[in-house]
């Protein structure tokens, strides 16, 4: 007789990502030919810049379509160093860079060589849906800090502190925030980064959206602050937001050599290398002219403008404009409790469920984030289609 294939435990305690989950709904619902403003996943709408789609090309034609080294090309890992020099004064040498399938890979690692049974990890909350389950995937246990809309989404000094044990291993840090937008001035990670050098736990500093921030918010490289944070820091960042590079999946890591190094054994058994021909796509992303990443974030600024806008006039909205990042997460709890189109209304998810069926906008939970009560709207589309998404909701709402 038959049984089914037993499920481990790690698997089955897996859920699939949520945001990626959400754009499969409207996905299927496009596939019944019905038109849905699709503003759940967050990823760059424009085309990859043409340089550096010619780059692949070129590398292609050049035979680059083998494995490369398995943490990456040598090319590509000096070139990540120097931009780090270039951009914040750091001195990584090749050896102290991993480049992965993206930056969500380069997470994986990070957590997979650094925490394990029996460790505690702290997420300031609310945070990107993947966080919880990368740690959860590797047995250690993850503890959330619980931050408030009233003061900007931000953990202070004191809770940090307060929430460290003995078995606190690692701070997932992520500033310009997915999905509040929120980033921390210069003083306040300063503030945190003393806690931190003082009771001698790592950083995780996922710092994909460093170069989309608005209204000359400036951010801050967390490694930077003190001189002993090189030794507790790993840096995470990818071409996939700045560049629009999303599906060619290169993130990296930077950090001390023996975390770098057993980072890159896990890697170089799970996956051999990261795709060759996407390597040197990344590689022309940040050798080439760097004018297209400003006139992407020019305009997701005019967007984030336009969202706020919008939103704040809606009835029973509230939300404080994003620094950075490509989103406007804003609090939608005033609704619940409300019937739209028959449908009852008590939580983020069901709001979200009423937006998609009736007004054919395609939000996110904030429960998927850790915060119950909001709602994430990806401003990573075209402005004709943003207008015509938030017509189509305030219309609903005000139904
Ligand atoms: N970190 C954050 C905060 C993100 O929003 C994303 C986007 N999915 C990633 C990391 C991973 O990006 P990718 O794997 O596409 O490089
Ligand atoms: N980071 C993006 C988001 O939050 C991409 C989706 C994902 O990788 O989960 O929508």
């Amino acid at each position: 007789m038959s049984q089914a294939i037993p499920i481990s435990a790690m698997a089955a305690g897996v859920k699939p990502s949520a945001t990626l989950a959400a754009a499969a709904k409207a996905r299927a619902l496009k596939a019944e030919g019905i038109h849905v403003y699709d503003f759940s996943v967050g990823e760059p709408d424009f085309p990859t810049p043409e340089h550096i789609q010619q780059a692949a090309i070129a590398a292609m034609k050049a035979g680059h379509t083998h494995y490369t080294a398995a943490n990456g090309l040598l090319e590509l890992r000096q070139a990540v160093a120097r931009w780090y020099q270039r951009y914040h004064g750091l001195r990584y040498g090749p050896d102290q860079v991993l480049i992965s399938n993206g930056a969500k890979h380069s997470i994986h690692n990070v957590l997979a060589a650094t925490v394990g049974p029996g460790d505690e990890v702290l997420i300031p909350s609310p945070y990107w849906v993947s966080y919880s389950d990368l740690v959860e995937m590797t047995g250690a246990k993850y503890v959330l800090l619980e931050t408030s809309w009233h003061r900007g989404f931000k953990i202070t000094p004191a809770q940090l502190q307060a929430a460290i044990t003995p078995r606190t291993r690692l701070l997932m840090l992520n500033s310009p925030c997915n999905p509040t937008g929120m980033v921390y001035s210069r003083g306040e990670l300063e503030a945190l980064a003393d806690v931190v050098v003082r009771t001698g736990i790592t950083v995780m500093s996922d710092e994909i959206y460093e170069h989309l921030v608005y209204g000359g918010v400036r951010t801050t490289c967390f490694v930077t602050l003190r001189p002993e944070l090189v030794e507790q820091t790993i840096t995470v960042s990818g071409v996939s937001k700045s560049y629009a590079m999303t599906g060619w999946r290169i993130g990296w890591a930077l950090g001390p050599m023996h975390v770098i190094k057993a980072m890159g054994n896990i890697q170089s058994q799970e996956t051999s290398s990261p795709c060759s021909i996407s390597q040197y796509a990344a590689l022309a992303a940040l050798e080439g002219d760097q004018e297209c990443v400003e006139a992407m974030r020019q305009e997701f600024e005019a967007r984030r403008d336009l969202v706020c806008e919008r939103l704040t006039r809606m009835p029973g909205i509230q939300l404080q404009p994003p620094d950075g990042a490509f989103y406007a997460f804003f609090r939608v709890a005033d609704h619940f409790g409300r019937t739209f189109g028959g449908r009852l209304v008590t939580d983020s998810v069901t709001f979200c469920q009423a937006a998609l069926e009736a007004a054919h906008v395609n939000l996110v939970p904030g429960a998927f984030f850790g915060a119950e009560g909001f709602a994430r709207l990806s401003f990573a589309a075209s402005r004709a289609e943003l207008t015509a998404g938030l017509d189509a909701l305030e219309r609903w709402l005000r139904s």
